[in-house]
């Protein structure tokens, strides 16, 4: 039987290498390019549906272009060098990927394969010096984040999870809201993000490419916004899972509910299902007001309200507001610590507690101080 310590430990070797910061958003994301500032030239590493999502939002940057591509499906290639007119000496597979090591029309490379293919691609990309964005979730589980980490510091390459939320602008309010006080004390946060999802044979459902199901998928985005709805990082965490058709959810998770307990006493309860639809909200409580977001975590438009009333926010295009803002981190070396891998790191680390507590029929699991770790 595996005990709390047991859990513990093995979370600390797994990351071991790693010092966790304390999440902020006060770092300066946004600029005003002034027209001949320096782009951020990208290649995107597996041309699936994300992939085309951000592509086409990037024709909309400021900061970022894309100029070069990273695929194993030769049969892609003429469309996306039509799209987007990519040389064809920034065309990789995934058998030439070393030698992008020598191009000087890529800075970095986003990495937008299924999620248990981030880990070894991350060390992959590492090793040819270029900077890496990865896709959420960022790995299977936190010993294989830390792992990524240290291999990024150790190549001196810079790494960032492809948190697009964090760029986007009612989340980024409702942060510097809490951030100032308006809510007063955090009291409860309730946040769940899910959807029915449709083909059986897709690799979303599949334990060896997708780590697990809706929770590493999507209830990573009501877990995530727990984390900044707080400013905290969980001290504990509950969970419980639900499954009404183990044939098509036989290898990875279908409906998990968990609560995490935060330091201030904050408590959040979230969910996230493959199941249903409609389930998509943002709700933190404090006692001296509110914030709502619904839709919260999907492309928009984000839409809320606080005790102040609608908020008036305009949405953006997340992914072209992401791209700008991580030109930003990575051309003037501004790392925002809610960008970075470290950030990707600490959601895995209260995931694979919710996936322990499942283990252990919903005991607390309690986590280690992170900032400490
Ligand atoms: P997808 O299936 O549409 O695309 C995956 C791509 O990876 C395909 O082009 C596929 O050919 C390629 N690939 C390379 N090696 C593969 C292999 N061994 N098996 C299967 N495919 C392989 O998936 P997607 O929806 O684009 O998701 C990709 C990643 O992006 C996931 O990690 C997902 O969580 C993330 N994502 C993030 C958001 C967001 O809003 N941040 C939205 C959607 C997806």
């Amino acid at each position: 039987m595996t005990t709390r310590r047991d859990f513990l430990q093995k979370l600390s070797i797994g990351i071991g290498a790693v010092t966790l910061l304390p999440t902020s958003s006060k770092a300066s994301i946004f600029s005003i390019p002034s027209g001949n500032e320096k782009k951020l030239r990208v290649a995107l590493m597996g041309l699936g549906g994300y992939a085309n999502i951000v592509a086409k939002a990037m024709k909309t940057c400021k900061r970022a272009v894309l100029t070069g591509i990273v695929t194993g499906t030769p049969s892609k290639i003429p469309v996306w060098k039509s799209n987007y007119g990519i040389a064809d000496k920034n065309i990789y597979s995934y058998e030439t990927l070393h030698t992008i090591a020598d191009n000087s029309d890529i800075d970095v490379v986003y990495i937008t394969t299924p999620n248990s293919l981030h880990y070894k691609h991350v060390l992959q990309v590492a090793a040819t010096g270029k900077h890496i964005i990865c896709e959420k979730p960022l790995a299977d589980n936190a010993q294989q984040a830390g792992e990524m980490i240290a291999a990024c510091k150790k190549a001196g390459v810079k790494f960032f999870v492809g948190y697009r939320l964090h760029f986007q602008p009612h989340t980024r309010e409702i942060i510097r809201m809490r951030e100032a006080g308006e809510f007063g004390k955090i009291m409860h946060v309730n946040n769940y993000m899910g959807f029915k999802i449709g083909d059986p044979s897709q690799w979303r459902l599949k334990k060896g490419l997708a780590g697990g199901g809706a929770m590493m998928d999507v209830g990573i985005y009501a877990l995530n916004g727990a984390r900044y709805a707080t400013g905290e990082e969980p001290l504990w965490v509950t969970a419980q899972e639900t499954k009404t058709d183990p044939v098509k959810f036989a290898e990875v998770d279908e409906t998990i509910t968990f609560q995490l307990g935060f330091p201030s006493g904050a408590i959040a309860s979230c969910g996230t299902t493959y199941n249903f639809n409609n389930y998509e909200r943002f709700y933190l409580i404090g006692d001296k007001g509110f914030a709502e977001l619904s839709p919260a975590f999907g492309y928009g438009p984000i839409k809320g309200r606080t005790h102040l009333g609608k908020m008036p926010q305009q949405d953006v295009i997340h992914q072209a507001a992401q791209m700008d803002g991580l030109a930003d981190c990575i051309l003037k070396d501004t790392p925002d610590p809610n960008m970075t891998g470290e950030e990707g790191l600490k959601d895995m680390i209260v995931i694979d507690a919710v996936y322990e507590s499942i283990r252990r029929g919903s005991e607390k699991i309690y986590l280690p101080a992170q900032t400490t770790l």
